[in-house]
């Protein structure tokens, strides 16, 4: 007999992001296949994946077409490293990233996810600007509540006390300023330019602040704020990439050239793990010299790169083209936009937030003990779709492949799961 996944899952394993107390007393959900936008739990029950697999499903599970590119791939090589060797999935990646990219941006530096991303964006901005000379420049900028991934260096330029106030004695300095407010980004930057290597922002939206949308026209203010100070600008566009918030990147819709674009997530259409870091020439250029002259970036992860990770990626952006996915977005989009309309109509939710396909849903205030939005999700489960909370924020975020009955289905799951969330903890403290 086989044995059960659930107890393995209980005696063995730690959740990222999960309090293993609340995990250890509920029985796991056991995901083993998917199909479309939907996964399968090992008794055979479908959900609607309403957070597309954290965010970086894009075409839905088990496409054909990037089921057979890695297949293929398999057959002729899985890893081969990038350190010292090329191979034609990653070259061919690198041209096609760039030609897709913001133009500017003309060089691809891979990683194997969005922490490494943003990390290698910060060590080469810190790098380049000591190489030519600005040797004071040795600070960064990030927004308030900002996210840039879980390792050290990007929890540094995090602001999210819950994740990451712990960390505060290990973490490297930084200016802090208001999410979307340009003229606080000026008063920082004319305090402190002499000192900043890099301002680093989620353009648009930041999404694990739980979908706080900028207005129009703040990235390109922070674009010329850098540009006047002479300091870099990091779009980590790891959420926001391909299509999330409703075009390729979310910088083209202020047309906006950063000096460094983070991607991940959605790169392989949420298959397997991979990133990139793509930066200017002018970057580019000023790590050129001899070897002694000392300028090399020495940095690189052992599945940078990886042949699998690289044919899925291409084979993602086969199908942006071949299933025109940009082009049929936009409908589903003020489709959502029209549900959400509805649900924030609901008396049990105080605000909704949305930039294309990343939604987030405040409920009313309730105390952090009751923990509502992990209600709503398991009301939302025994409704057949699976959403991630973030504390009273429920938040959505389904793949782009999504039809629109599907996207009313999980909408309707969505709102008849706040309301009995809501009505269960009214009846157990009446
Ligand atoms: C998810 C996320 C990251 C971290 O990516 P990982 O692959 O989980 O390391 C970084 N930046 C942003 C904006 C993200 O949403």
């Amino acid at each position: 007999m086989a044995a059960d996944p659930a107890r393995l899952d209980h005696d063995h394993l730690w959740h990222p992001f999960t309090q293993q107390q609340g995990w250890s007393e509920e029985a796991p959900l056991v995901i083993e296949r998917g199909e479309g936008s939907y996964v399968i739990d090992v008794e055979g029950r479908r959900y609607i994946d309403g957070n597309a697999s954290l965010w970086c499903n894009v075409h839905g599970h088990r496409h054909p077409v990037i089921d057979a590119a890695i297949r293929d791939q398999i057959d002729r090589i899985s890893h081969s490293t990038m350190l010292g060797l090329s191979h034609p999935g990653a070259a061919e990646l690198a041209a096609r990233l760039v030609a897709i990219a913001p133009p500017g941006l003309s060089r691809v530096f891979y990683s194997d996810s969005g922490s490494t991303a943003a990390e290698i964006a910060l060590k080469m901005a810190f790098q380049y600007q000591q190489q030519r000379g600005e040797r004071g420049r040795r600070t960064f900028v990030r927004l308030r509540e900002a996210y840039h991934g879980d390792t050290i260096g990007s929890v540094s330029v995090g602001g999210i006390d819950l994740f990451h106030a712990t960390y505060q004695p290990l973490l490297f300095e930084t200016h802090a300023a208001e999410p979307g407010n340009a003229a606080d980004m000026e008063r920082v930057l004319d305090a402190y330019a002499d000192e900043v290597a890099a301002v680093i922002v989620e353009p648009l939206v930041q999404g694990a602040a739980g979908m706080i949308v900028h207005p129009p026209g703040y990235l390109r203010a922070v674009r010329e704020l850098c540009d006047r100070h002479g300091v870099l600008l990091i779009c980590d566009e790891v959420a926001t990439g391909f299509g999330r918030t409703g075009t390729m990147f979310a910088c083209e819709q202020e047309g906006v050239v950063p000096d460094f674009m983070c991607l991940a997530k959605g790169i392989t259409g949420g298959y397997l793990p991979l990133a990139a870091t793509l930066t200017t020439e002018a970057v580019y250029e000023g790590f050129l010299g001899a070897p002694e002259e000392q300028r090399t970036f020495y940095h690189g992860h052992t599945y940078t790169g990886n042949a699998l990770a690289c044919a899925a990626a291409l084979a993602n952006l086969d199908v942006f083209e071949s299933e025109r996915t940009l082009e049929r977005l936009q409908p589903k989009i003020a489709l959502l936009e029209e549900l959400l309309a509805g649900i924030a109509a609901l008396p049990e939710v105080s605000a909704v937030r949305s930039r294309g396909f990343m939604v987030a849903i405040d409920l009313n205030d309730h105390s952090a003990a009751l923990r509502m939005g992990h209600r709503v999700t398991n009301e939302a489960r025994e409704r057949g779709a699976i959403i991630r909370p973030l504390g009273n924020t429920v938040v959505i975020v389904p793949p782009l492949s999504i039809s629109e009955q599907e996207l009313r289905t999980l909408m309707t799951i969505c709102a008849d799961s706040i309301q009995a969330a809501i009505a269960s903890q009214l009846h157990q403290t009446a």
